[in-house]
């Protein structure tokens, strides 16, 4: 399959010209790690994906992409992508459109029903998983596909966890996600809802497991101490969140003010728009550039009309009002009190001020360390006590959807080699293929293709998918634009410009060889190589 961005030369030009050994460099083909692929906190092979998609094979794209990733239509939602902000792409013009991709085929593969291959011969080995969360469902998937018995415990009515009770269904609608879980239990893995475990080694006894995988989230909310007056209405984010899942949504008011800067804070403000605030306002106590919710997602709540109240702090809490100190920040970018009051009305206050984790189910568990709230894990995701495993926001990372999702695909393998008394050893890491080394001049120009979003009225008044998928010629288009980074894909160059015909065609898929029977070693090949994927290597003598 070439591509079509590409300009490539006519093969096999030149005469042969047997030159003997006079070479002290000799060109060598080489695969690369794209950054896109390091970058990606599940570990997928994008480029690899992408390759297939372009030649319209979305199968084949879906099948590599849900070997290290099981949910990619939730991904193409949520996940903050940044393989695209490392992509080598973005050097150029802008990056690739991975995610936008990504939720095509993960939209796709749910239009044409396709599901995962049947798991390996059972293995006789029973594993626990704990949540039902991101880094849990990740986990039973990749532990269930290696043979093993999965059985999952979640304490809530519902497998998802965070991407149910947190993230607000115009990101992330509820029929993607369920048909997502639902195909990944239908491996066999066993889903027993309202079942939490109190106590890990009890269970694990009780259910005779052999190890156990922990995904248990952080789901306490932090609170802050604000007086308030006995009629001050004070919720907190996730309680407001969690309870927009069920019968009965929660009555902020007309005039709602959210305490937080994080991505769940901008949640809780677009959701009172939608419940029908008038005003929705946020108070962070330091600037849009220190504010450690993502840029898109604050853009987006700006659009819809979300108001921000930027370096300031919540004094006071009263009926139907709040009181607000005005902070500046120190030479160290510490906000400081300046004494100055305003008063804002306020028919509720949220606190959305990040979460604990909930580590009882460990109490008495013998050799854990935990540090700052969280369960420490070394590098093959286990605690301090053998067997017993753990991965997502309840371990020291930072708290995302892929995070999780590439802990439960890092957790599950070394689970398995550790049933089997043996110790996983990752495979060796390609050195990264850098933008120095693509030729940009090979590539045609190629905007980024502009993902469609619901119009203005809508987003604020109903809960419908706000950014919409690309169709199926845009996704084409944009898996084109990607430079292969690192990695031959067969433009037939180096086969063309060789002045000896020293470069051996071995057919489509199976790439080139040298024949250094007629290499002189000049190096042209490395020069008009787009992406880099051939070397010069000192000589053997
Ligand atoms: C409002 C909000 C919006 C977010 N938006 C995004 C986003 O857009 N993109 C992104 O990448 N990340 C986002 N995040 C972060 C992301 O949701 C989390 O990092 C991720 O869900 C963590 O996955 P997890 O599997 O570790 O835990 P969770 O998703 O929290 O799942 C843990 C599960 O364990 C269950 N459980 C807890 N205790 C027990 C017990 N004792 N026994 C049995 N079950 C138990 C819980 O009920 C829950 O189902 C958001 C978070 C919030 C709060
Ligand atoms: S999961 Fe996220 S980081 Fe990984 S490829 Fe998809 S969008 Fe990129
Ligand atoms: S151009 Fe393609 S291979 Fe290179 S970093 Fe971007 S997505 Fe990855
Ligand atoms: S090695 Fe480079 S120049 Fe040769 S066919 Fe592959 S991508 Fe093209």
């Amino acid at each position: 399959m070439r591509k079509p961005f590409a300009i490539t030369l006519d093969p096999g030009s030149s005469l042969a010209n047997h030159t003997g050994t006079w070479r002290t460099l000799r060109p060598e083909y080489v695969d690369r790690l794209p950054p896109c692929n390091s970058a990606c906190p599940a570990g997928e092979n994008i480029q690899g994906w992408l390759y297939h998609a372009e030649s319209g094979d979305y199968e084949a794209a879906w099948r590599l992409l849900t070997q290290d990733n099981p949910l990619p239509a939730v991904m193409g939602r949520v996940c903050y992508h940044p393989c695209e902000t490392s992509c080598n792409r973005a050097q150029l013009d802008s990056a690739v459109g991975i995610n936008s991709v990504e939720r095509f085929l993960g939209d796709e593969a749910l239009r044409q029903g396709w599901k995962f291959d049947a798991p390996s011969a059972p293995s006789g080995k029973r594993v626990l998983v704990v949540g039902a969360g991101p880094s849990g469902l990740s986990a039973a998937y990749h532990l269930a596909r290696l043979g093993h018995a999965v059985e999952i415990h979640e304490a809530g009515p519902v497998a998802g966890g965070m991407m149910r009770f947190g993230i607000p269904k115009y990101r992330l609608p509820r029929d993607v996600l369920e048909a997502e879980i639902r195909r990944l239990l239908e491996l066999g893995v066993t889903l027993k809802l309202n079942a939490k475990v109190a106590n890990i080694l009890e269970t694990m006894r009780g259910g005779a497991f052999d190890a156990a995988f922990l995904a248990v989230g952080a789901h306490i909310a932090k609170r802050a101490y604000i007086p308030a007056g006995s009629a001050a209405k004070v919720l907190d984010a996730l309680s407001v969140l969690r309870s927009m899942e069920g019968e009965e949504k929660p009555l902020l008011g007309r005039r709602v003010v959210v305490y937080g800067g994080g991505n769940t804070a901008l949640d809780v403000a677009r959701t009172a728009k939608r419940l029908g605030a008038e005003d929705a306002v946020i108070v962070y106590r330091r600037t849009r550039e220190k504010m450690p919710a993502h840029d898109s997602e604050v853009e987006e709540a700006l659009q819809e009309g979300v108001l921000i109240k930027w370096l300031s702090t919540i004094k006071q809490a009263a009926e139907s009002s709040i009181t607000v100190e005005k902070m500046v920040l120190d030479a160290k970018g510490n906000p400081q009190p300046t004494g100055e009051l305003e008063t804002l009305a306020a028919d509720s206050v949220v606190l959305a001020l990040g979460q604990d984790v909930d580590l009882s189910l460990l109490d008495g568990v013998p050799g854990l360390e935990m540090r700052d709230g969280t369960v420490q894990v070394g590098a093959n995701m286990m605690t301090g006590h053998a067997g017993i495993f753990a991965g997502g926001d309840m371990v020291p990372a930072e708290r995302t959807v892929t995070v999780a999702v590439g802990h439960g695909k890092k957790a599950a393998r070394h689970i398995d080699a550790w049933l089997r008394g043996a110790v996983y050893a990752p495979p060796p890491k390609h050195e990264p293929a850098t933008f120095e080394q693509i030729n940009t001049w090979y590539y045609s120009d190629a905007p980024k293709t502009v993902r469609p979003v619901l119009d203005g009225v809508r987003r604020q008044s109903t809960f419908d998918e706000v950014v919409r998928g690309l169709d199926e010629s845009n996704a084409l288009y944009e898996a084109r634009r990607c430079l292969s980074c690192g990695n031959c894909f067969e433009c037939d160059n180096c086969y063309g410009v060789c002045p000896d015909n020293a470069v051996i065609k071995l057919g489509p898929g199976k790439r080139f060889q040298f024949n250094f029977d007629y290499c002189k070693g000049c190096g042209i090949c490395v020069a008009e190589c787009p992406c880099g994927a051939i070397k010069m290597v000192p000589e053997e003598i």
